[in-house]
């Protein structure tokens, strides 16, 4: 094991306490890699910190000796975000998952970033609140995570992205100084905008440590629906018209016919394997009625061949899982092999269009790529399969995901969607922006932390 920062462990250990800190080969591991394919990186330690002034006091103690600092909160991002390449100290923040305050008269909840989605959303649900958007990984992203990777998913078609929820942040920056920025008015014309700055940063401006959410009300009535085409273009343009039309859908998400098998392999569904929209309508029970009547009329215009309509929780729950799992049943059913991320994002007329080019580049390689994701939106997620140590697939997979990026570029997209850049997408993010931004970005970087130790490598080429 190669340690490349000599860390001066007895400082550490006097702020966080000697059980706080790990230097054991099993903890750097399991914090050498997220959810990617990229390379594992053991960090020099773990540390675990209780609140925001040990994170301060750990901040500015590397500040002081140029010691990269890496936020690590569920460890589940899809880019690399989290991996700590330059080694240093790993922060923890599995020990800051409180509730600190809920505003039920204003609709808003102060927490820790260490708290995961579904936990909170469970903290919630009895005050008949909710924090909407959804990501796949509901189960284990935090909201540390979730804010700075500016993370949505299934609901953000109708209820918007991480980044519309957050009103304050706590914020440690490089060089130990804590800031507050922010507030509760649900309007601000007052100064820049540093919480829109500091959400999607993916840890490179400083560490969160409390977060102030706006929330929503549960809807009185939930609904879901899925459709199925016999092709792609079928199941693209009723997502389309969908969104044209104006039909409130709370989620629109689309499984090819491929993800839909792998779903069924693994959860023992029973669903046709073709082509799949998923939706779900949230909304007072008369609305949500005539919306589901509305989207069936949309779908049967285009050759949809079976509307299925969940009536019960029960029911709803086992549709959604087969979304929900896409991603899991794709690599169970893979085991052993390498999955490429891809979360590109098209404006909406482009959805089927880039939808089949996935496909056709899939053909002409010869990988097998998986399509999924939150269509309403525009965005998909794509899943290339690699054999190990191959390195005609690996050459291939470059090739795959350097098509399907500019493809996506080409027709005014974006290369993140919702993962962010991470390591794996930051080849490509002087082609979206250009230079002359690409700089403005970096200048921003350089006075928060102007030594550069903040989850360095990530971001910019
Ligand atoms: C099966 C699966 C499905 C997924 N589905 C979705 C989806 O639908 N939508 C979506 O957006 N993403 C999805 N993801 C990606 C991932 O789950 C999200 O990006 C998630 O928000 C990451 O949260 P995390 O807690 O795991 O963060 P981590 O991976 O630990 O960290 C994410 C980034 O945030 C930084 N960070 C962490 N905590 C802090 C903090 N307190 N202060 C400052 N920086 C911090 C890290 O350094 C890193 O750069 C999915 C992942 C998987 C494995």
């Amino acid at each position: 094991m190669i340690l490349r920062y000599s860390i001066d462990l007895p400082t550490l250990q006097s702020i966080v306490g000697k059980d706080n800190v790990s230097t054991r080969a099993s903890d750097l591991e399991a914090h050498s890699i997220d959810e990617s394919c990229v390379a594992p990186c053991l960090p020099d330690a773990v540390v675990w910190p209780g609140n925001t002034q040990q994170i301060s006091d750990i901040l500015r103690y590397a500040y002081e000796n140029e010691i990269p600092v890496v936020p690590w909160s569920g460890g589940s991002s899809l880019e690399g975000n989290p991996v700590p390449i330059n080694g240093g100290i790993l922060l923890a923040m599995y020990r800051l998952k409180e509730v600190l305050n809920v505003n039920e008269d204003d609709l808003q909840v102060t927490v820790q970033p260490g708290i995961i989605y579904d936990d909170l959303n469970a903290h919630l649900r009895r005050l008949g609140l909710f924090f909407p958007p959804a990501p796949g990984s509901a189960d284990v992203a935090t909201l540390g995570g979730m804010v700075a990777n500016n993370s949505s998913g299934m609901h953000a078609v109708k209820y918007g992205v991480t980044r519309n929820y957050v009103m304050q942040l706590k914020c440690v920056l490089p060089n130990g100084e804590i800031v507050d920025i922010g507030s509760r008015a649900k309007k601000s014309t007052s100064g820049y905008d540093l919480v829109s700055l500091m959400v999607g940063s993916e840890g490179t401006l400083g560490v969160v440590t409390e977060i102030t959410l706006r929330l929503m009300g549960l809807p009185e009535q939930v609904s879901s629906a899925i459709a199925v085409f016999d092709t792609l273009k079928d199941a693209t343009d009723a997502v389309y018209d969908a969104v044209r039309y104006g039909v409130d859908a709370a989620a629109i998400e689309l499984l090819d016919g491929g993800c839909v098998r792998v779903t069924n392999e693994q959860m023992g569904l029973n669903l046709r394997e073709t082509p799949t929209v998923f939706y779900e309508f949230h909304g007072p029970m008369a609305g949500v009625q005539d919306q589901v009547t509305y989207m069936r009329e949309i779908n049967a215009d285009h050759n949809c061949v079976e509307f299925d309509v969940a009536g019960t929780p029960e029911r709803r729950a086992v549709l959604w899982a087969a979304r929900r799992e896409a991603r899991d049943s794709i690599k169970l059913s893979h085991a052993g092999e390498i999955l490429v991320s891809g979360d590109v994002c098209v404006p909406i007329s482009h959805f089927g269009e880039m939808v089949e080019f996935v496909h056709e580049v899939a053909a002409r390689t010869g990988l097998r790529i998986y399509v999924f994701g939150h269509a309403g939106d525009g965005n998909l997620h794509t899943e290339t399969i690699l054999r190990r140590n191959n390195e005609e697939d690996a050459r291939l997979g470059d090739q795959a995901t350097n098509e399907i990026v500019r493809r996506a570029l080409a027709l005014g997209g974006t290369i993140a969607g919702e993962h962010g850049v991470g390591l794996a997408k930051k080849a490509f993010l002087l082609e979206e922006h250009g230079p002359e931004a690409v700089a403005l970005m970096q200048a921003i970087k350089q006075v928060f932390d102007p030594k550069g130790i903040m989850n360095p490598g990530k971001i910019f080429a």
